[in-house]
């Protein structure tokens, strides 16, 4: 067996279910990135625009000057309908599928190291080698197509002809040299636009670049602040990322894989969370039950601001005592906020109730702000 193939062997034994092999000749794509940040599409991921980074996204060997070969790895996570959407009641929100497990951050370095161990061994010689999993500045789906995995989507993610999309993507840069694999030069799109047209907030545009200031996967993790009033309702009950581009994929309804990483397996109260009961999670119980989880990403914070606009998109009376317990006691001026919006959006006798009775107390500018828009 060549090295190549060892590696391909050992990788798959440690649950990389997707391997292939690239140069670190600069990313094709790149020129499409620049356009994207100059249009400010980033939203406030300042970090992605610094020149540093940029730099090391345009050329590998700025990560690893000895750099002769990339593996690119796949790691498949349940698809979204290992629980379907749930029992349908209007008080459970969503969590995108790769967050209802443990955080692959925890799950993919040390298997990684195990890998770059193994090529020190099978080599017999000394190793260089940096291993990434969305950790670092580069184009990896750009890596990856070229490395044979699959092809960049109209809904930006990489999809595997043979299984799909839902699978998170991995690095490993080193001094090794291993033959690159023949990228994937169809684009299996062809007419089709169910992505671009399922979008909820319309973000996908024609370049494969998603304007990230209207992904939901942006404004429910990234985007710390308040959520744009005029995107709120087409969040849904999606209170942590968002599937849907990836859901109506053919690719996805296709051939999905139905195996399940042991280390990734769901936890449906992440997936499906009861919204009235997470909105009384306490600093304690929010870490608590995030541990390790990738919704820690949202912090509290941001996480509950999401739960309000879910509970507020619900239309649920019964979500009013919640709502109006969170605007008079919540510490925090984002989550009352968002509170006060939902309450104006179910827009009851009783909900108009509450919101007058803060306006009475309230001094927090941009939560008044908010309660005196919802009493309109
Ligand atoms: S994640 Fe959701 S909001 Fe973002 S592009 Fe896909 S469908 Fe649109
Ligand atoms: S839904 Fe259609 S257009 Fe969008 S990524 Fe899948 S195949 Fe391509």
């Amino acid at each position: 067996m060549d090295l190549k193939t060892e590696l391909q062997t050992e990788a798959s034994r440690l649950g990389f279910a997707l391997f292939g092999v690239t140069t670190p000749a600069p990313p094709q794509s790149m020129p499409i990135y620049l356009a994207w940040l100059e249009a400010g599409r980033h939203g406030n991921m300042a970090y992605l625009a610094t020149d540093r980074a940029v730099e090391r996204r345009g050329d590998p060997f700025c990560i690893l000057p000895e750099t002769k070969s990339i593996i690119v790895l796949g790691i498949r996570y349940p698809q979204p309908n290992v629980f379907p959407t749930n029992s349908g009641s209007e008080l459970e929100g969503r969590v995108a599928a790769y967050a209802r497990g443990q955080d692959y951050h925890e799950i993919i370095p040390p298997r990684l190291e195990k890998l770059a161990v193994f090529m020190q061994l099978k080599t017999g010689t000394p190793v260089i080698s940096r291993a990434y999993t969305d950790t670092g500045p580069i184009l990896e789906r750009d890596l990856a197509s070229r490395a044979g995995i699959g092809w960049i989507g109209k809904n930006t993610c990489l999809i595997d002809p043979q299984s799909g999309s839902f699978f998170l993507l991995a690095e490993l840069f080193s001094n090794v040299e291993l033959e690159p694999d023949q990228p994937l030069t169809m684009d299996y799109c062809g007419s089709c636009q169910r992505c671009i047209e399922a979008c909820p907030t319309q973000c996908i545009l024609p370049d494969r670049t998603i304007d990230a200031r209207r992904c939901i996967s942006y404004l429910t993790i990234e985007n710390k602040g308040s959520i744009p009033a005029s995107l709120r309702p087409q969040l849904g009950n999606w209170v942590f990322g968002c599937d849907v581009c990836q859901q109506v994929c053919p690719w996805n309804i296709r051939f999905a894989s139905d195996e399940i990483d042991a280390d990734l397996h769901p936890n449906k109260e992440i997936a499906h969370p009861i919204l009235t009961a997470e909105l009384h999670l306490s600093p304690q119980d929010f870490n608590r039950k995030f541990k390790k989880s990738p919704v820690q990403r949202a912090r509290r914070r941001g996480y509950l601001r999401n739960i309000a606009v879910a509970l507020g998109n619900s239309g649920c009376p019964e979500a009013i005592p919640t709502l109006a317990e969170t605007l008079e006691h919540e510490p925090e001026p984002l989550i009352r906020a968002h509170a006060a919006w939902a309450l104006g959006q179910i827009g009851t006798q009783n909900a108009l109730l509450s919101l007058r009775k803060a306006l009475m107390v309230e001094t927090n500018p941009m939560v008044l702000d908010e309660i005196n828009i919802a009493l309109k």
